[in-house]
């Protein structure tokens, strides 16, 4: 008995006051957005901008880019307001120097996703057309047969053209 007396609880108190945290950051957050009319698309992220190979003042372009205004400039550097980005990766794609803007965010279905130069962004977009197309082609196409069905030629047509050759 005396030994279960002194037992500790197995709560993780840390581990609590950090869920707690997030938490109410979330939710400070999404009610920010809200207020802009912004919906987030991804379950969490962050971005880092190196400020030892930014060109700050002779640039600007992430700021000119950013739809939330999560960017902007305070003295002499590019400042950020965490809570305002939504990770879209607009400011790496328009950054002029590559790996000084870096965002990583992750997908819903728990993809995780890595931008710091404009091709690593190109190379996301293009995935996403190509996936939209096949879902396209899928939906008209969905199998062989209905392919044949509207692409190939009846036999006859093939012979009396080749005739008229
Ligand atoms: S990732 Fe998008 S929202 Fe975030 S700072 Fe860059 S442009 Fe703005
Ligand atoms: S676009 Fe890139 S180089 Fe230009 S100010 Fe922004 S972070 Fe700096």
């Amino acid at each position: 008995m005396a030994g279960k007396r002194n037992e500790k609880p197995s709560m993780d108190i840390f581990k609590v006051l950090l869920e707690a945290s997030k938490e109410k950051k979330k939710a400070k957050r999404e009610q920010l957005l809200k207020s802009i009319g912004v919906k987030e698309f991804f379950e969490e992220g962050n971005i880092k901008i190196d400020m030892k190979t930014c060109k700050g003042v002779e640039c600007k372009f992430c700021i000119k880019v950013c739809p939330t205004n999560a960017l902007y400039w305070k003295t002499g550097e590019i400042g950020i307001t965490e809570d305002l980005c939504v990770y879209c990766a607009s400011c790496v794609l328009n950054c002029m120097v590559d790996n000084c803007i870096e965002v990583r965010r992750k997908r819903e279905n728990g993809t995780n996703e890595r931008f710091s130069n404009p091709l690593d962004v190109l190379v996301m977009l293009n995935n996403i057309n190509t996936r939209n197309r096949m879902k396209v082609i899928e939906s008209v196409l969905p199998d062989e047969e209905t392919y044949l069905k509207r692409y190939r030629k009846p036999i006859f047509e093939t012979e009396s053209r080749k005739n008229n050759y």
